[in-house]
This record gives structure tokens, C-alpha cells and sequence, in this order.
């Protein structure tokens, strides 16, 4: 007794008190401060300050194929891309730029390597951003004009090093392209175009390699406040770089690092976007489209909810509102475990039900159960943009 009410239960409250403190802090640092950087203009949109994390996509398409190229850019707007990049590999491409522009309405980046005439002739057609690696410009008359022509303008470059394009004399001396020699071939690079007075700049420092991306990112951020285009090279399929991605960005957004992302698939580029909101998502950075709850399934589940779960996430994909959908496999533990969510399905014996928080809506026949669900989804999204 003397034990529990003595030192003891005081040392159990300080404990406690501790214990809420770090979690108090831990719930605040959950939501990441963004480091401060300057802000510049891509067209519309501004990147870096306090300005959201801008998505970004790059086309697949050939830009010389305005129409094609036109098309993916208008499904990519609907999926929610800010900012469109396009290779400009010659003249012709360069020159397409002013008609492609003309039929989107996002602001559009040329990405240029090599030869200055098809940067200064990308912002002639009007690009809104270019990326080039000044190193590879052809030298510093050449960049000369480029910045000349950016300055006219007012269009933003980013600088973009990335693991194999690093300068001979750099990668000499570190042997490799560690996060120190891309953080020094960055800084040189910057400091060229900021000693010709222009300062409109966003950097990327890419990597295939996720702890050397993190490195050195984090490195580049300590050093510069110009806004830091996030991205890990090279990143693989659907699966291997959506991993490679959350991981790198995750950490760095978490971090407070990063003012613009693209997450590079060797996919449809409209996967990037959402891979990329939903990085957004679970860092607390950003906030759009339904965010969708579904469980793995085992032994209870005896509907086909991986179908259902497939048809819920193609329909969300055509939606902006944030919403959170769960996808349940029974009614046993399935209501319970998404009770958080603001509508939900799960599966019975050849019938489901629709549930919000513990109120059950529907109960409704299997083969009618993505239906029903989908309407009230619907309803509950109509009621929700006219209040
Ligand atoms: S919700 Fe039901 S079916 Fe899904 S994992 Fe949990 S217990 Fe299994």
C-alpha cells in the first residue's frame, strides 16, 4: 500500500506526464513544418514558401504528336497534375509546345538536354518552366543566352543533377556519385546562373538509390532556400518505385523537405499522380481524393472483395473530394474496424451492407453491392459540395 501511494504513485504520474508530453509532440511533429524556401512561379502555380507540395508528371508521349501528347496531358489534369513536363528532343518538338499549350490548362515545362537553341526555343513557344543540367548546355555562352531568354520571360529553370550526368572533375574526386558530388555539382551549377543575376531556380538532385536521394536532399536543403524538386530516378515499375518513392519523398516531406514531386513510374504517368497524393496523404501534406480503407480479407470473407475493391478505387480515381471509403470483408469485424470512415461496404453471405460510423443504410444482394454503394457515395458527395 505504502509502496503504491508513496514515491511510487507519484513517479507513476511523472511518468505519465511524460509519456503524454512525448506523445503530444509526437502528434505535433506529425505533421511536417516545411523548411523555408523561396518562392517562384511555374505559369500558375507556386512553388515553394508555404505553398502546397506541387504534383508534377512528365508526358510519355512523343511532343511532336500535339494530339496525342494533348491527351494524356487533359487525363493527367483530371488526375490531378499541377505541372506537366515534356521532352523536347529537337526543333519540332520544340515548336509544338505553342500549340499543346493552347488545349491544357496546366502550366508546362521543356525538358532539355544538350543544345541551348531548343531551351531558348521551347520558351519562344511559350513553356512556362525549362530543366536543363547546365553542364551539359554546351558551356557558359551558351547558358548565357538561355538565362538571357528565361529572364525576358520570367521563367523559372530548374537546375537538374542527377547521378549520371555528374561533372567529370566532380565525379574524379569523390570516385562515385555519393550525395556530397551531387551536392557540390548542384551548388556549382546554381551558383553559375545566380552570378549572371538570375534567380529564379528550382533544384532536383536525383538518384536511383533511396538512402543516397535522402542524403543528399537533405544535405542540398542545409545549404540552399531555393525550392527543391523531389524525385528519385530511375524508380522501377508499379510496385518497386512506388516503394522507392513513398520512402524517399515520405521521409524528406516528413522532414519538412520538398516544395514539388514527381514520382517517375515506368507506367501510365496518371499512376505517378495518384502514387503521389497518396505519399501526400499519408505524410499530412495534402489532402485530395477519396482515400479508400480496405481490408486484406481471411477466413470470414465470403464476397468477392477484391473485385469490389478494384471497382471502388477505378471509380474514385474520376473524383477530387476528399472522402474516406471502406471496403470491408464481413460484417463481423468490418463495420467496427472502419468506423472512422465516412461511408463503408462489407460482405456477408452472398449480401453486404452499407454502413456510416455505426448506422447500418442498406443491406443489399452481392452482385447490387458496388451499385448501391456507389450511389451513396454520389449523394453523400452531392450533399457535401451544396453545403
Ligand atoms: S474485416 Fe473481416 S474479412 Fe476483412 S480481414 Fe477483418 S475479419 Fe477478415
Amino acid at each position: 500500500m505504502g509502496i503504491r501511494s508513496g514515491p511510487c504513485h507519484k513517479f507513476s504520474f511523472q511518468v505519465a506526464d511524460i509519456l503524454r508530453l512525448n506523445y503530444h509532440a509526437a502528434m505535433k511533429n506529425s505533421t511536417p513544418s516545411r523548411k523555408e524556401t523561396r518562392t517562384i512561379h511555374v505559369g500558375s502555380v507556386p512553388v515553394g514558401g508555404n505553398n502546397p507540395v506541387a504534383v508534377q508528371s512528365m508526358c510519355n508521349t512523343d511532343t511532336r504528336d500535339v494530339g496525342t501528347t494533348v491527351q494524356q496531358i487533359r487525363k493527367l489534369e483530371a488526375a490531378g497534375c499541377e505541372i506537366i513536363r515534356v521532352a523536347v528532343p529537337d526543333m519540332e518538338a520544340a515548336r509544338a509546345i505553342s500549340e499543346i499549350l493552347k488545349a491544357i490548362s496546366i502550366p508546362l515545362i521543356a525538358d532539355i538536354h544538350f543544345d541551348w537553341r531548343l531551351a531558348v526555343a521551347a520558351m519562344e513557344s511559350g513553356a512556362n518552366g525549362i530543366r536543363i543540367n547546365p553542364g551539359n548546355i554546351g558551356g557558359k555562352n551558351r547558358l548565357q543566352k538561355v538565362i538571357e531568354k528565361a529572364r525576358e520571360r520570367m521563367i523559372p529553370i530548374r537546375i537538374g543533377v542527377n547521378s549520371g550526368s555528374l561533372e567529370k572533375d566532380i565525379l574524379k574526386r569523390y570516385g562515385s556519385p555519393v550525395p556530397e558530388a551531387l551536392v557540390e555539382s548542384a551548388l556549382r551549377n546554381i551558383e553559375l546562373i545566380t552570378d549572371m543575376g538570375y534567380e529564379e531556380l528550382k533544384i532536383s538532385i536525383k538518384s536511383s538509390d533511396v538512402t543516397a536521394t535522402i542524403e543528399a536532399y537533405r544535405l542540398l536543403s542545409s545549404k540552399t532556400d531555393f525550392p527543391l524538386h523531389l524525385g528519385v530516378t530511375e524508380a522501377g515499375g508499379l510496385i518497386a518505385g512506388t516503394v522507392k518513392s513513398s520512402v524517399a519523398l515520405g521521409t524528406l516531406l516528413m522532414e519538412g523537405i520538398g516544395d514539388t514531386m514527381r514520382v517517375s513510374l515506368t507506367r501510365d504517368p496518371v499512376e505517378e499522380i495518384q502514387v503521389a497524393y497518396e505519399i501526400l496523404r499519408a505524410v499530412k501534406s495534402r489532402n485530395r481524393g477519396p482515400e479508400i480503407i480496405s481490408c486484406p480479407t481471411c477466413g470470414r470473407c465470403e464476397i468477392d472483395l477484391f473485385s469490389i475493391a478494384e471497382e471502388v478505387e477505378r471509380r474514385a480515381r474520376t473524383i477530387p473530394d476528399p472522402v474516406k471509403l471502406a471496403v470491408m470483408g464481413c460484417i463481423v469485424n468490418g463495420p467496427g474496424e472502419a468506423r472512422e470512415a465516412d461511408l463503408g461496404l462489407a460482405g456477408g453471405k452472398g449480401v453486404g451492407i452499407i454502413f456510416q460510423g455505426e448506422k447500418i443504410l442498406k443491406k443489399v444482394k452481392e452482385d447490387q453491392l458496388f451499385e448501391a454503394f456507389w450511389n451513396e457515395v454520389e449523394t453523400l458527395l452531392e450533399k457535401r459540395r451544396s453545403s
